[in-house]
């Protein structure tokens, strides 16, 4: 198994755990582009959100409300942002689904 992710869900390489239940992990990027950067990942292997069928519907919503609860919990009562980045024009270059949470500055728009 070489997914990246995958390994670090299992404990393979290290990461600094933010949040987790049994559906879904959350950890501190490697390469913060913000102040507060987690990434949000299904427990279970799905290649991205273009890869998510109707089953993963309910989990889907239950990464987004995570990554909600993750900026409640650390203060960024000015905002925040969520991003998925999907196949690569999207820029996505790890292939396991992750939401990006990033705060504790102001983005601008629109993303490059
Ligand atoms: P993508 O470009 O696929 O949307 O985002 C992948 C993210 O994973 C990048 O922000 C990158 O810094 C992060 N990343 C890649 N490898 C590792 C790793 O081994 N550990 C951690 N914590 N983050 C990683
Ligand atoms: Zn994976």
């Amino acid at each position: 198994m070489s997914c990246v992710f995958c390994k670090i869900i299992d404990s393979t390489i290290p990461s600094t755990p933010v949040f987790q239940d049994d559906l879904v992990y959350a950890f501190a990027d490697i390469n913060p582009k913000a102040p507060v950067h987690v990434l949000i990942v299904p427990r279970e292997h799905i290649g991205s959100l273009d890869q998510a069928d109707e089953s993963k519907r309910a989990l889907l919503g239950h990464l987004l409300w995570t990554a909600a609860e993750i900026a409640r919990k650390k203060g960024l009562a000015n905002g925040y942002r969520i991003v998925v980045n999907t196949g690569a024009e999207g820029g996505q270059t790890v292939d396991h689904l992750h939401l990006h949470l990033l705060g504790g500055r102001g983005m601008t728009w629109p993303p490059g």
